[in-house]
């Protein structure tokens, strides 16, 4: 009990407050209004989208309620040529770690919820994370985000230390350039230490914005029962200058529409409050059948993957400068359909078990998992596939490692600096995947990736300096960055 005691102290500034930022109301009065919006208006708010300026929550609800096939495929042409302006060609990859899955929260949707008797507990040791991450390594990966349940196991400095041994551990030639952290809301002063150990995003779904939903999802005597403890843990974060946070909804426990408003006010709260500063991802999960839980045969509001697609440009067209990070939840056709129309983000080579890495190597099957995945392609076919499509898969950590975040990344991401460093970066990081990782096939495909994209890039001196670099690379060197 007294592990909860602490969150009673916690609760108190949210609970004193009179409203929080997501109006119910508001949001569906906002929908209501432009069921069936006229051509001309969904036009008006494609050509702002265009100059790439965040949207309004109304403009927003008019390209949701859009049911016009013409206009719904200019969304979806617009949404493509934002990606690619923003982002470039470039899809960045990494792989969730699963560090624990006890939990003291019963969340009805989520295979490690408390009450589930038939998974088996786990957290790692520091020794386990080793061998799991040089799994991880050997495979190829760089970029990884760590995942916990909230348990009296998993405190901010067990948190800290799995860090740490993440980044600590080497082999071969690689290394985990990047840890991101998925966990529980945290306080200010556990998100300073989380600052202080060197973490990438810190990433909270809010799960459902709609509160009545929220309320039935996640039992009321539960921490995560408390709605605003969870919906303010960015601007915690942002508060002691962790400024690279990420957002989502776990679509399918409410209505999509909503959600999706919900993102954008959650975007703008943020934007208002932080200098212009807002989340650095959206995520976008679809619940997945999970063991010991009623889902998804219970999710009425179960998105059909046209839906999703929709969402996704959507999303992209209203937020230009957030990345929107795509799982391996969905099935390759999914993912391939979708990551033209706005993804910057995947996952690729994922287990999802605690321990799941050593797992796969035994050939154990995947049992007792969080939920059940979608995309079990290994790294090496998706990196091959996605050069086959024409992008360029990355690995680069570099805005991070040299401090470029929050307000200074969103300078960067606005100017043609994607085009002078992301690009040659994303060259360069996957060149070093194919001359450590690949099969002969992925080598090919990746080779002719970087040859089209080298012919792409615009300056000369950077252009000089990548084909150097692959040069000394070709040598024995990495980790050469612009
Ligand atoms: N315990 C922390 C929390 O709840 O924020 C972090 C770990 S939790 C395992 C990470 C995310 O998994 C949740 O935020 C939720 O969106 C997602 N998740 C849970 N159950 C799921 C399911 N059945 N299908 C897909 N995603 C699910
Ligand atoms: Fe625990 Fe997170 Fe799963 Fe909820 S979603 S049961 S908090 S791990």
């Amino acid at each position: 009990m007294k592990f909860l005691d602490k969150y009673k102290e916690y609760f108190k500034e949210y609970d004193e407050m009179e409203k929080d930022f997501i109006d119910d109301e508001k949001i569906w009065e906002q929908l209501n209004k432009h069921v069936n919006p006229s051509k001309e208006n969904v036009k008006k708010v494609l050509e702002k989208a265009e100059k790439k300026i965040r949207l309004e929550p109304e403009e927003m609800a008019i390209l949701i309620q859009n049911k016009d096939p013409e206009t719904i495929n200019e969304m979806y042409k617009l949404a493509s040529k934002l990606k690619k302006d923003v982002y470039g060609d470039r899809i960045v990859f990494f792989a969730p770690l699963y560090i624990s899955n006890k939990c003291v929260n019963n969340c009805k949707y989520c295979g490690f919820r408390k009450e589930n008797g038939k998974i088996q507990r786990k957290t790692l040791t520091m020794e386990e994370i080793e061998e799991e991450v040089k799994i991880m390594i050997s495979e190829g990966q760089k970029r990884t985000i760590l995942v916990y349940g909230e348990s009296p196991e998993t405190t901010i400095d067990f948190i800290c230390d799995s860090i740490r041994q993440v980044y600590n551990t080497k082999f071969e030639n690689g290394e985990i350039r990047r840890a991101n952290i998925n966990c529980a809301p945290l306080s200010r002063e556990e998100l300073k230490k989380l600052k202080e150990v060197g973490i990438g995003t810190y990433q909270v779904f809010q799960e459902t914005y709609h509160h009545e939903t929220y309320r039935k999802m996640h039992p009321e005597n539960t921490i995560k029962g408390h709605y605003r403890w969870r919906l303010y843990s960015q601007d915690r974060a942002m508060d002691v200058g962790l400024d690279d946070v990420g957002i989502g909804v776990l679509f399918g426990l409410y209505d999509w529409r909503f959600e999706l408003m919900g993102l954008l006010y959650h975007t703008i709260h943020l934007e208002e409050k932080y200098n212009g500063v807002g989340p650095h991802t959206i995520s976008v999960p679809r619940i997945e059948p999970a063991i010991g839980t009623s889902y998804p045969s219970e999710a009425k509001y179960a998105v059909r993957d046209e839906d999703f697609k929709k969402l996704v440009a959507i999303l992209r067209l209203s937020v230009p400068y957030t990345g929107i990070i795509l799982t391996a939840r969905e099935k390759p056709e999914v993912r391939e359909e979708v990551l033209p129309l706005g993804v910057s983000q995947i996952d690729a080579g994922t287990r999802i078990g605690v321990g799941g890495y050593k797992k796969s190597r035994g050939n154990e099957l995947p049992e007792k998992e969080q939920f059940q995945l979608g995309d079990l392609r290994s790294l090496d076919v998706v990196i091959g596939e996605t050069c086959k499509m024409g992008e360029l898969p990355s690995f680069c950590t570099a805005c991070y490692r040299a401090g470029r975040t929050g307000e200074e990344f969103m300078e960067v991401a606005k100017s043609s600096f994607v085009h002078n460093f992301c690009m040659p970066n994303a060259i360069l990081t996957l060149k070093e995947y194919l001359l450590d990782y690949a099969s002969e096939e992925t080598k090919k495909a990746g080779e002719e990736a970087i040859k089209k994209h080298l012919d792409k890039l615009k300056d000369g001196k950077t252009k000089e300096f990548v084909l150097e670099a692959l040069n000394r690379m070709e040598q024995g060197e990495r980790d050469i960055r612009v």
